[in-house]
Formats: structure tokens, C-alpha cells, sequence
């Protein structure tokens, strides 16, 4: 097993890995920046180092002071969490030239698909269904996209390859559009990215968001623990999330999974990671993949009994997988209401002083959560203060236990979006299930 694990995060993440370390008889350092001093997975370490300023470029971002802690304290991997470095090659790359422990997938893996074009290349190879598009980087020709844009059909999307949180895509609506909004994709996709790499894909106009999670062992086995439904979402930032998906058939669910098993069988996947796809009409169309524990795991934990981090720690270590696809059975229904320090009409982050805080609990009810009384959310960071889980026999069940952990979670002194948690749960079209990813953006517009 691994020795000491440092955990490259901060936040609930941190202190979920940490927790696992933990149960595992694995040692643990925490590094945090000058603002993250009193974060619960700092004091709760067995070591911490300081990695820098506030600023995430100069902390949680900054590779010669990570591999420098790890050194110091003589770690032998490192948990990237999500976020910050977690999808960051260069990064898992130096870990291992200097010897240690990446505890995700390989820097090729991470390259691969982190490049769009390049990762839905490789899953179509694999047989996982994608959207009808370029099938690759767009080129000069105009005419030759015209007709390609004409043949799939418009509205069509343009994206940029090395795109991510929701930037870099543009959707066209009619043929005349087109060539001037590749032009101006290309020139955001080159300032925000450094890459002026796009490719076009048809725009499905009502889907869901539906993904996969797979943990593989990097020999070429992997397993599947089912499926998310995260179609309650803002901005492309997701709200809520869901397990199992609802209204999805068991054929085409059992379908997709083995067709995300068989593709990171043949790629080798090592670790955790999730494929994204928007599901319309009854089919998966493959977007992206994330090479990284996701922020709505514990959902799929819930359901399947498997613990999502301790795998990746195993996996890290040389293990083989725990268990096998036949033993993995989703049972039950949970969901997961992100917990943001933000006001929850204008959705301005309201970072300060937690003055009380009180936790829920009861069955089915799980929180994770770095907040306590008397602990300051800095400014600087994600919003993210807590994740509260709940779980039940049915969605029903599971929405109702929701429900009563949302009134009796108390926290004061900053603003949170547990309101807006409280009318999304009361929401006709979400306790229907199976809502699509514009579903919340109309809700609020109407709010
Ligand atoms: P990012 O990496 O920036 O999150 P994604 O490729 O995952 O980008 O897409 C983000 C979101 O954009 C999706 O969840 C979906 O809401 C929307 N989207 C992406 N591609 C399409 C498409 N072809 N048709 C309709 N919506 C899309």
C-alpha cells in the first residue's frame, strides 16, 4: 500500500481524501495556501506544508512547490483531487520524473483526452457513440464545412478542442453564420486556450446530461459503476446531481456501460474517470471525458456500495481492482445538492465568517462537507462549502430525505444556494425526473 499520500486540493475534496488515507492506515500531508491555514483536512494531516500566496497560480497550482513538499516530507504519490492540476499532464508527468506517484490515469492518458478532438477520436475508434460532426479538426476549406454543416444539419455547434468549463463553443443557426462564427471561435479559442483547434458537431437541442463512471487498473480491466444524471445545471455548472439517471431502459443502460467498459479496456484507462455524454431520444452521444474523481462520486458510492477514492488509492498502489462487474449492483436512488457560499438569487459568491453551523443528518444522509462554526470562506476560491447527499430505496424516498436535510441545515453568517436547493427539490419538472440541461436556466428565468 502507499505510505504517505499528499493531498494537492483543498476544501471538501482535501478532506475526502484524506479521510480515506486515513481509514486506509495511509499517512497524509496537507498543503495549502496563506488563506487555507484553518481548512478541517490541514489541522486533521499528519503533516502540512504552506505551498504559497492566496492566488491559486502561486499555490494550488504551483508544480515546483508541490514536488518540493512532496520531497520534504518524503511522500510517495500525490492525490490531485479535481480541478486545479488534476487534468493537468504536464503536471502527472514531472510527478513521475521525479519519482512519485500520480495517483490518476497516465500523462499520455490525460493528453489525450484532454485535447477534444484527440478524445473523441479515440472513443470512437472504441466503438462509444459520439455526436455527428467533423470528426476532427476543422480545416480551410469553406466550402467543404458548409457542406459538411449542411449535411448534418443545422443548428450546429463549433468547439474548440482544448475547450473546457463551458468556454469555447459557439452555436451557428443558419448556413450565412457560419464561417464568421468559426473565425471568432478560433480567436477566443486562441487567447483563453492557446489553441486556435476547433471542430464542429450537430447541436442536439434538448438533452440530458448523462455520464458514466468507469475505474480501470491501467492492465486493461475496467469496471463499471453505472451512471449519473446531471442535467440541473447553470452556466454549464451543475447543480444537482443524480444516480441512477431516471427513465433510462436497462438495456440501454447495460448497453452503454459495457461500451464504456470495452473502451477503457483497450486504452488501458488506469483510475477513476467519467465519460460525458447528452443523452436524447433514447441515445448517448459521447462529449468529453474527465480523468479525475468527479465532485458528484459519492451519488454513485451511495448506490453501488463502492468506495470511489479508496479504489483510485489501491489502483495507485499496484492493487488489482475490489471487485468484479458482476458483483456491482445498483441499488436504491441518491442524489446530491451542491452547497454553494453564493446568494442564491444573483448568484454573487458571499465568501466570510460561518458564524453557526450545524449539519444534518438521519437515514440515508451523507455530508461532505470542510465547514465548521467559526471558519472563514476566503474569497479566492470555488464556492463550494458542502455536498449533501441523500439516498433512499426510491428517488421518491431520496428526495423526501433531501428535503428535510436541507431545513434542518443551518449555516450563518454568509449567503448559500440552499433556497434555491430547497425550490429545486419542491420543482414539479425535477421530482418528474429526467429534465434536460436547460430545464433550471428557464426555471430561474421565469423565477
Ligand atoms: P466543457 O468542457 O467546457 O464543460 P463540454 O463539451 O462538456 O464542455 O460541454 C459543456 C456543455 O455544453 C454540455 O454539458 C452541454 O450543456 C453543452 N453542449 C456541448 N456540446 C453540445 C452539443 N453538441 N449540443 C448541445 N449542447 C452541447
Amino acid at each position: 500500500m502507499l505510505k504517505k499520500v499528499l493531498i494537492a486540493n483543498r476544501g471538501e475534496i482535501a478532506l475526502r481524501v484524506l479521510r480515506a488515507c486515513k481509514e486506509m492506515g495511509i499517512k497524509t500531508v496537507a498543503v495549502h495556501s496563506t488563506a487555507d491555514r484553518d481548512l478541517m483536512h490541514v489541522m486533521l494531516s499528519d503533516e502540512s506544508v504552506c505551498i504559497g500566496p492566496p492566488s491559486s497560480t502561486d499555490s494550488y497550482l504551483n508544480v515546483p512547490a508541490l514536488i518540493s513538499a512532496m520531497e520534504l516530507t518524503n511522500a510517495d504519490a500525490v492525490h490531485p483531487g479535481y480541478g486545479f492540476l488534476s487534468e493537468n499532464a504536464d503536471f502527472a508527468e514531472q510527478v513521475e520524473q521525479c519519482g512519485f506517484i500520480f495517483i490518476g490515469p497516465t500523462a499520455e492518458t490525460i493528453r489525450s483526452m484532454g485535447d477534444k478532438v484527440s478524445a473523441i477520436e479515440v472513443m470512437r475508434k472504441a466503438g462509444v457513440p459520439t455526436v455527428p460532426g467533423s470528426d476532427g479538426p476543422l480545416g480551410e476549406d469553406e466550402q467543404e464545412i458548409l457542406a459538411l454543416a449542411e449535411k448534418i444539419g443545422f443548428p450546429v455547434m463549433i468547439k474548440a478542442a482544448a475547450g473546457g468549463g463551458g468556454r469555447g463553443m459557439r452555436v451557428v443557426e443558419k448556413a450565412e453564420d457560419l464561417i464568421k462564427s468559426i473565425q471568432v471561435t478560433r480567436s477566443e479559442a486562441k487567447s483563453y486556450f492557446g489553441s486556435d483547434v476547433v471542430y464542429l458537431e450537430k447541436f442536439l437541442g434538448n438533452p440530458r446530461h448523462v455520464e458514466i463512471q468507469i475505474i480501470g487498473d491501467g492492465r486493461g480491466n475496467a469496471i463499471c459503476l453505472g451512471d449519473r444524471d446531471c442535467s440541473m445545471q447553470r452556466r454549464h455548472q451543475k447543480v444537482v446531481e443524480e444516480a441512477p439517471a431516471p427513465g433510462i431502459d436497462e438495456k440501454t443502460r447495460a448497453d452503454i456501460m459495457d461500451t464504456c467498459i470495452k473502451a477503457c479496456e483497450k486504452i488501458k484507462y488506469r483510475g477513476a474517470g467519467t465519460l460525458e455524454f447528452l443523452y436524447e431520444d433514447g441515445k448517448f452521444y459521447f462529449i468529453e471525458m474527465n480523468t479525475r474523481v468527479q465532485v458528484e462520486h459519492p451519488v454513485t458510492e451511495r448506490v453501488t456500495g463502492i468506495d470511489i477514492v479508496r479504489e483510485q488509492l489501491r489502483i495507485a498502489a499496484g492493487l488489482e481492482l475490489s471487485v468484479k462487474q458482476e458483483d456491482i449492483h445498483i441499488i436504491g436512488h441518491a442524489i446530491e445538492c451542491r452547497i454553494n457560499a453564493e446568494d442564491p438569487n444573483t448568484f454573487m459568491p458571499s465568501p466570510g465568517k460561518v458564524t453557526l453551523f450545524h449539519s444534518p443528518g438521519g437515514n440515508g444522509i451523507r455530508v461532505d462537507s470542510h465547514i465548521y462554526s467559526g471558519y472563514t470562506v476566503p474569497p479566492y476560491y470555488d464556492s463550494l462549502i458542502a455536498k449533501l447527499i441523500a439516498f433512499g430505496p426510491t428517488r421518491e424516498v431520496a428526495i423526501g430525505r433531501m428535503q428535510n436535510a436541507l431545513g434542518e441545515m443551518l449555516v450563518d453568517g454568509i449567503k448559500t444556494n440552499i433556497p434555491l436547493q430547497v425550490d429545486i427539490m419542491k420543482d414539479e419538472g425535477f421530482r418528474k425526473g429526467g429534465a434536460n440541461i436547460h430545464y433550471l436556466e428557464e426555471k430561474l428565468k421565469n423565477r
